[in-house]
C-alpha cells in the first residue's frame, strides 16, 4: 500500500476533480433513478428526515458498473495503488443519488443514506475535499472519517432496527467536533 505525499496545491486540484466526478455521475444517473419504495421509507423513517427520504433517488444497476474517475490513471502514475475501485463497491452515493450494484438491502441503504446526509450538510465540494483528505491521511478507504461515520451509525442501526436516532444530529455532531 502506497500513499504518496501530495502538495497542498495538488490536493486542492484533485479535490476539485473529485467534486466534478461526483456531480457528473449524479447528473448522469439521477434521471433514471427512482424514489425510495414505501418499504424502504418505512424502514428508514426513524433515522432520516422525511425530506431526505422524499428527495433521495436510488438506482439499482444489474449488469453495468459505476465508472472509476478518469483521473485515476494520473494518480496511479503518481504511485497510488489502493484507490477505491467503484466497480467492487456494493453501492456508491453521488449527493442525493444512490447507485447500487445489485439488490440494495436495508443495511446497505442505511449506509448510503448516511452519505446523503453528509452531502446535505457539507455540500459536494466540501464532501469531496474531506473524502480525499481522509483517504490521504488515513491510508485507505476504511480510514476515511466520512466512511467511519457511516459504518459506525450503520452498526448502531444493525444492532437494533427499532431504536431510532437522528442521523442528521450525529453527522452534525461529527462536523462540529471536527471529526471529518
Ligand atoms: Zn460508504
Amino acid at each position: 500500500m502506497t500513499i504518496p505525499i501530495l502538495s497542498d496545491d495538488l490536493i486542492s486540484h484533485v479535490s476539485g476533480l473529485v467534486a466534478a466526478y461526483i456531480t457528473t455521475q449524479r447528473n448522469r444517473y439521477i434521471h433514471v433513478a427512482l424514489p425510495l419504495s414505501i418499504n424502504q421509507r418505512t424502514a428508514m423513517a426513524g433515522f432520516f428526515s422525511s425530506q431526505l427520504l422524499d428527495e433521495t433517488r436510488l438506482l439499482v444497476l444489474n449488469e453495468e458498473r459505476v465508472d472509476n474517475p478518469d483521473f485515476y490513471p494520473m494518480l496511479q502514475r503518481m504511485g497510488f495503488d489502493n484507490l477505491p475501485d467503484q466497480a467492487t463497491m456494493a453501492a456508491v452515493t453521488f449527493a442525493d443519488c444512490v447507485v447500487s450494484h445489485g439488490y440494495c438491502t436495508d443495511e446497505l441503504l442505511f449506509h448510503e443514506l448516511v452519505h446523503v446526509e453528509q452531502y446535505r450538510q457539507l455540500g459536494i465540494p466540501k464532501f469531496a475535499d474531506l473524502y480525499l483528505r481522509g483517504f490521504l491521511s488515513g491510508g485507505g478507504y476504511f480510514e476515511i472519517p466520512l466512511e467511519r461515520n457511516a459504518y459506525a451509525l450503520g452498526e448502531l442501526y444493525g444492532r437494533n432496527h427499532s431504536r431510532p436516532f437522528s442521523v442528521a444530529d450525529e453527522v452534525g455532531r461529527w462536523i462540529s467536533e471536527g471529526r471529518f
